[in-house]
């Protein structure tokens, strides 16, 4: 059962309709196409409680998801942690903070476990034998994971200078990597050639669509772990700006299937200063991004020409919201402040929402009193480099214990004292 009506062009003075097909541009305006739904049949069949009552993970959404059948990949993934980040909320000096943790996402420690899990479930709809995608590092993670789990040939294109977390996490699993010299953007553009010449699902080219709705689930957990209600902000990451739109979409379908009331929520998007085009653009109050040439520690989300740069826009000011940036050494900042604070450890696109969200909040944006959720999007694991030399240093010692006491003293002095 499917509730899914056609594709649709994504432009507001165009909207036209289109198969449910590997596809992704309007032929008639070249905008992008979108999943649409039977929203009245939707609302008429979900309620809470029959979400409630199943499985904890993202298909228990799957009413909003673009598969004919069950699902066949991934059916594990989502119902990651969502809490209320007490200590972060005093050093933030706010007075209701929530963590949406998808760094302990399954099987790849990232939101991207989302797509890919309907990206593959839908190509396999299609009959694919082969997928592929070009990566910022996380995305490649879970492509190869997943494509194991489902038996699919795989090909992963990536930047050549990856951090090597991101790169041996993908090896790993035996797929076709190929690295390319240059930035993510020209290995994207690569991949759309490559698109046109062979029959393959490249999950986030022509099977984009499909792709893009599984990061709905992220807001639609947020919604209901906060118990049915919408928060009144809710602070995204962006790369090419998938994410902060289909949070936005996830919120106003909630309130459209009578699933909860609208708050007015803002979404407000991420960006590292070194790679900025969305925030640069909303700053100076334009409508159209200009491309950037990336120069980040935040690898994940250094897009310089984003794909959805335009809609990010657009739902950003449609909501009220507003976008900020992060410098690297405030990213590196961030990334401790949550590991300090909460005991999460983030990697740098997570370390650039945190250093957002601060500055939102600084710029009264956030007002202290309004709730606001803080989307953490992948594992600190995967980029360990960006702290060498940036931790509190430990010391090294003998196993002995007079070097012990020796050193307890000059830890502690004044406790140590009192013994
Ligand atoms: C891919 C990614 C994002 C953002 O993705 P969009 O392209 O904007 O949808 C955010 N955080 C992490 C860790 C990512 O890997
Ligand atoms: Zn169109």
């Amino acid at each position: 059962m499917t509730y899914v009506t056609s594709l649709k062009c994504r432009e507001a003075d165009c909207g036209r309709m289109y198969p449910i097909e590997p596809s992704h541009i309007c032929e008639y305006c070249f905008g992008k196409l979108e999943v649409d739904y039977d929203y009245e049949a939707i609302r008429a069949s979900v309620s809470r409680e029959t979400i409630e009552g199943r499985p904890p993970t993202m298909w228990r959404y799957r009413e909003f998801l673009p598969i004919d059948g069950e699902p066949t990949v991934g059916v594990q993934v989502g119902f990651t942690p969502f809490i209320r980040a007490r200590n972060l909320e005093r050093a933030l000096g706010h007075s209701e903070v929530y963590v949406k943790n998808d760094a302990v996402n399954y099987p790849t420690l990232s939101f991207k476990d989302r797509v890919v899990s309907v990206a593959l479930s839908k190509a396999r709809e299609f009959g694919f034998d082969t997928v592929a995608c070009a990566t910022t590092g996380n995305l490649g993670n879970s492509l190869a994971a997943q494509s194991i789990q489902a038996g699919l040939q795989c090909f992963v294109f990536m930047p050549a200078d990856l951090e090597r977390g991101k790169v041996v996490g993908t090896a790993v699993y035996g797929v076709n990597v190929v690295a390319i010299s240059g930035s993510y953007d020209g290995v994207n553009r690569l991949c759309s050639e490559i698109a046109d010449r062979h029959d393959w699902a490249f999950v986030n080219i022509n099977i984009r669509p499909y792709y893009a709705e599984g990061s709905k689930t992220y807001g639609f957990e947020i919604l209901e772990q906060l118990g049915w209600q919408a928060p009144q902000h809710i602070v995204v990451p962006m790369a090419g700006g998938s994410l902060v739109t289909k949070v936005d979409k996830a919120v106003r379908e909630f309130v459209t299937a009578g699933l909860v009331e609208d708050a007015g929520t803002r979404i407000h998007g991420a960006q590292a200063t070194g790679c900025n085009p969305i925030s640069a653009a909303l700053k100076a109050g334009e409508e159209i991004f200009t491309p950037v040439k990336p120069d980040t520690i935040a690898r994940s989300i250094a897009i310089g020409n984003p794909a959805d740069g335009y809609y990010a826009i657009e739902a950003i000011r449609r909501t009220g919201g507003w976008a900020e940036d992060a410098t690297d050494e405030e990213i590196v900042q961030g990334m401790k402040l949550l590991a300090e604070t909460e005991g999460l450890f983030t990697e740098t696109a997570g370390g650039v929402t945190v250093a957002v969200t601060k500055k939102l909040i600084e710029q009264g944006r956030i007002p202290p009193d309004e709730s606001v959720v803080i989307s953490i999007t992948g594992h600190g694991l995967k980029t360990q480099e960006v702290l060498d030399g940036r931790l509190r240093e430990w010391p090294v010692i003998e196993a002995k214990m007079d070097e012990f006491d020796a050193l307890l003293e000059e830890l502690t002095p004044a406790v140590y004292a009192g013994r």
